[in-house]
């Protein structure tokens, strides 16, 4: 009961990428990179492990950026054509690549370092990629002129790489959607259908993580101009517990969101985000079961996994390993109350 799991991504050690800096470039290259990614993935397992975490993943440490680092090898895209384009309904602007042809993968993308991860783990293993609406929605279109059509086509490529990552062994393929906060009626129209087609066919859990983003200034900003309540939930939620998407991860942690909507995803695994990754400070155990015991008045504890609200890729180390340790010790106060 109560098993704890993270959204993915840790921050990197400072000899593989620069410190604090989201999307931060490599240290290394080379077979030197591939050594760093290597052993900075055995690291991120054992700080999951001696913290007390459940169902652990690579840290998402062999890649730069959580859509580009799939989509440098997928043929169809031009990193060349790179333009500055308006992302997330123009909350910020990102710098992405085009798509300029038909898409196809080059080859495996992450099952390597998925791979990697698994021989040296015997938890359960997750592994994140990047959803269909949100990669259509972090790069420019030069082919398809069709969003809908579009995710379609990356949701088929994804699928045959989660295919790949399942026969090595992860046990929880994750589709990292935060377009999915911002693209209400299309998640309704088309998003959970191209979720659909991604995790096609597989037997391993799936899972699909929707937050309100990295703590980066212009999240930030967008969360104060979202008022008193976030609602954004509970248009999509309907949706996703009809799906066939296993589990939901949600930002519960200092967030505004009502928390009796998670009463709409019943018959889902629900991975509350019960650590902040946009604070300085690691949360309190005490902190973290009173996030868990609100939501366990609408999750069944056997469907409750806490879990961080985002990834922690920007922060500090020594803060990330604190609040990965303050998850742990939060939900073994909770199991410890015997309120499960
Ligand atoms: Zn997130």
């Amino acid at each position: 009961m109560l098993e704890t799991t993270i959204a993915g991504s840790l921050p990197k050690p400072s000899w593989l990428a620069e410190p604090g800096v989201l999307w931060a470039p490599w240290r290394l290259d080379g077979e030197a990179l591939a050594e760093g990614k290597r052993d900075a993935t055995l690291i991120a397992l054992k700080l999951q492990e001696d913290a007390g975490i459940d169902i652990v993943s690579d840290g998402e440490q062999s890649r730069q950026h959580f859509v580009h680092g799939f989509l440098e090898s997928v043929e169809g895209i031009d990193f060349g054509r790179r333009v500055r384009m308006g992302i997330r309904n123009n909350r910020y602007e990102a710098l992405v690549p085009t798509v300029t042809g038909k898409l196809r993968r080059k080859g495996a993308v992450h099952a390597r370092e998925a791979m990697i991860a698994r021989l040296h783990t015997n938890r359960r293993l997750k592994f994140t990629l990047p959803g269909p609406m949100t990669i259509v929605d972090t790069v420019a279109d030069g082919h398809y002129g069709d969003r809908e059509a579009m995710a379609m086509a990356f949701a088929e490529l994804l699928n045959e790489e989660a295919r790949e990552l399942a026969a090595v062994g992860v046990d929880v393929i994750q589709f990292d959607e935060p377009a999915f906060n911002v693209y209400l009626d299309e998640v309704v129209a088309w998003g959970v259908e191209a979720l659909h087609r991604a995790a096609e066919g597989l037997r391993c859990t799936t899972a699909v993580h929707i937050c309100y983003g990295y703590g980066i200034p212009a999240n930030i900003d967008w969360k104060t101009s979202l008022g008193a309540e976030w609602r954004q939930y509970e248009r999509i939620f309907p949706a996703l517990a009809a799906s066939r998407i296993d589990q939901v991860s949600l930002e519960c942690a200092n967030s505004h969101v009502p928390i009796e909507l998670l009463g709409l995803l019943a018959g889902k695994d629900v991975l509350v985000g019960a650590i902040d990754v946009a604070s300085n400070r690691a949360e309190t155990p005490e902190e973290v079961a009173a996030v868990i015991e609100r939501a366990l008045r609408f999750v069944p504890a056997e469907r409750l996994f806490p879990c961080t609200n985002c990834g922690m890729a920007p922060l500090d180390r020594t803060l990330a390993t604190q609040k990965l340790a303050a998850l742990a010790a939060g939900a073994a106060l909770v199991r410890g109350r015997g309120a499960t």
